[in-house]
């Protein structure tokens, strides 16, 4: 793996991935507290990383394939007329959310390996927060009562 990339995988391994981009590369980083999140995670809020699509790969049967042709276990459930949410349909790790509109994808950040650091810039959906839940403010992370 060259410098600067990262990668992931989910909780049975079926579903392995690179970033090719330094974790602090991003184009943002959020921690979401939207209901959406937390039902697809079952957590209380998805860290949310985003990234161009091109810089997302999968690894497949040993080789490196784009972000269009991903392995089998990765299934999709689409969440809203324009958002995809996609999973593991073996093991029901939650990977990867995106428009079909823009050429980005959100990965759920609690799937990389290896990532030493990581700035947070964004909270969001802090209407949503549950109350007892710990969230901020943290000194230059902006809070969004909605999505920002
Ligand atoms: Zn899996
Ligand atoms: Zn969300």
């Amino acid at each position: 793996m060259s410098k600067g990339t990262c990668g992931g995988n989910c909780l049975c391994g079926a579903v392995q991935y690179i970033v090719h981009k330094g974790v602090n590369d991003n184009l943002g980083a959020a921690h979401c507290h939207c209901t959406m999140c937390r039902q697809w995670t079952g957590g209380l809020s998805v860290t949310a990383i985003c990234f161009p699509l091109s810089a997302v790969h999968f690894i497949v049967d040993d080789n490196e394939v784009d972000f269009h042709h991903p392995p089998p276990a990765l299934k999709s459930y689409r969440s809203s007329p324009t958002y995809v949410r996609q999973f593991c349909g073996t093991c029901g790790s939650s990977l990867f959310f995106y428009s079909k509109e823009n050429d980005r994808v959100d990965v759920c950040g609690g799937t990389l390996r290896e990532v030493k650091e990581l700035k947070i810039t964004e909270q969001i959906w802090c209407e949503n927060v549950i109350p007892g839940m710990e969230v901020g403010p943290t000194e230059g992370v902006k809070m969004f009562e909605k999505g920002s």
